[in-house]
């Protein structure tokens, strides 16, 4: 299995009640063999239309804070938890992560990414499996077992609260930080091998377990 062909393959899914309001699948673009992969939530109504993620506003705020670092969108991967357009852009529901989060999964262990940055609190909670708030782990470096989650507060929220656009900036400065490190160290203390994985596997696990490790990036 290729990205390219998990993309086809998920292109009329109809698992979950989604597919009936969608106007297509937004399975994720940018660069498969990037470092750098960006999780969103849901497509919005333009990445409904356009089949993109973070097409509109919050992409348009996203791109500028990736080029605040020195990154152009064609460095990175995005992808959002969920594929398809919830009605009215409400929060995805419980079932609909269940059903679209063994993609999200393939397609981090297909790019294999050295780092995930999470948008927001469902990416953050999905790859963290637990119950954390944005506001209480962004900017962190949360190893797990394959990659490093460095979740961020979605740009959407800063675009709504305009008191987030600070942290926001912030944590990319940070993130720009965590990156040069990163490649000062090619091996990172227990991301050994690269994941070959089912879409029933689960990758990844924090270790150690909980709470969540500060890698000594600095
Ligand atoms: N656009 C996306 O693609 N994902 C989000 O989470 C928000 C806007």
């Amino acid at each position: 299995m290729d990205i390219k062909k998990l993309s086809v393959s998920l292109h009329d899914c109809q698992r979950c009640q989604l597919s009936a309001g969608r106007t297509q699948v937004v399975f994720g673009t940018g660069n498969p063999h990037a470092s750098i992969m960006f999780v969103g939530e849901a497509p919005g109504f333009y990445e409904d239309r356009q089949g993109e993620p973070f097409v509109g506003a919050a992409g348009k705020l996203l791109t500028e804070l990736l080029q605040s670092i020195g990154l152009e969108r064609s460095d990175i991967y995005i992808a959002n938890v969920i594929k398809c357009r919830p009605p009215n852009n409400r929060d995805p529901l419980p079932d609909e992560i269940d059903t679209c989060k063994p993609f999200l999964l393939q397609q981090i262990a297909l790019i294999q990414p050295k780092l995930v940055c999470t948008l927001g609190n469902f990416a953050t909670q999905t790859l963290l499996e637990r119950k954390v708030g944005i506001t209480k782990v962004r900017g962190q470096v949360i190893q797990l077992e394959h990659f490093v989650v460095f979740p961020l507060l979605h740009p959407a929220a800063a675009l709504h609260q305009g008191n987030l656009r600070v942290p926001l900036k912030e944590d990319f400065q940070k993130l720009k930080t965590v990156l040069e490190e990163m490649s000062k160290t090619p091996t990172l203390p227990n991301a050994s091998s690269p994941p070959t994985l089912s879409t029933s596997q689960v990758p990844s696990r924090e270790t150690p377990a909980d709470p969540p490790t500060q890698m000594n990036l600095f």
